[in-house]
């Protein structure tokens, strides 16, 4: 299989769980995974339709930035250290992995330099595993008062969440389930900043349940790509 041919057949899967939720193929859009991945697959990935690529690691952002010659959105979905927000501000659409205030008030900063405003998502995790980041449901509505208050160049534009790795999916929606009544409680809260459109979940072996939950965003990497080469190390040490 081609990474065309991997392409196509997530987008028809992604088609066709938005569907049986009650919306339309393109209302669900499908995000490369690019991390410890070669340029050349990632500019096969974009011929194929691919819009938008998403990271995990700044510093591969940084290096691969300039050798993908073709238009593209890239965002970034993995742990961010403040004294690194200054690399990509002015490179991603969107930050999906914001967790705390301090973050936030740094992107705020770095946004405000350049003059632009900067779309994140709040990383919730559902889970309470330890291994990730994310903040606790339960404090998320305290940090999105915050952030609003103090941010005036960040935009909230929902939520992301990180499933716990699971054979069967079923395991997971509960988690999926749980993300979605939190988004649609802060959906409503009323501030110019606060301008709620995107729930971020599902990745290669969850996507079509995170869908079926209320996903509008998956980040599907190994289903497109194949497996990871962890030897590589692509972007160095964060
Ligand atoms: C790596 C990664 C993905 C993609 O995972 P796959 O299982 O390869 O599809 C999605 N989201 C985040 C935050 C990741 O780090």
């Amino acid at each position: 299989m081609s990474i065309k041919d991997n392409v196509d057949y997530i987008q028809s899967l992604k088609g066709a769980a938005a569907v049986k939720s009650g919306r339309k193929p393109e209302d669900v859009l499908l995000i490369a995974v690019t991390k410890l991945h070669e340029p050349w697959e990632m500019e096969e990935a974009i011929a194929a339709g691919i819009t938008d690529i998403a990271e995990n690691k700044v510093q591969e952002i940084q290096k691969k930035y300039d050798l993908i010659k073709s238009p593209v959105r890239w965002h970034l979905i993995g742990h961010l250290q403040t004294n690194k927000v200054k690399n990509i501000i002015d490179k991603v659409v969107m930050i999906h992995s914001v967790d705390s205030l301090h973050l936030a008030q740094e992107i705020d900063k770095r946004a405000a330099a350049i003059g632009k405003t900067m779309d994140i998502l709040l990383q919730v995790n559902a889970a309470h595993e330890e291994s990730k980041f994310g903040v606790d449901p339960l404090n998320c509505k305290q940090l999105l008062m915050e952030i609003l208050e103090s941010c005036p160049n960040v935009k909230v534009r929902g939520l992301m969440h990180i499933a716990p790795y699971s054979e069967d999916p079923e395991e997971v929606r509960p988690y999926f389930k749980e993300v979605k009544v939190l988004y649609d409680e802060l959906a409503q809260i009323d501030h110019e900043n606060s301008d709620f459109a995107y729930l971020s979940m599902g990745m290669s072996n969850d996507f079509e349940t995170a869908i079926e939950e209320g996903a509008n965003i998956i980040r599907v990497g190994t289903s497109i790509f194949g497996a990871r080469d962890y030897s590589k190390k692509m972007g160095g040490e964060q």
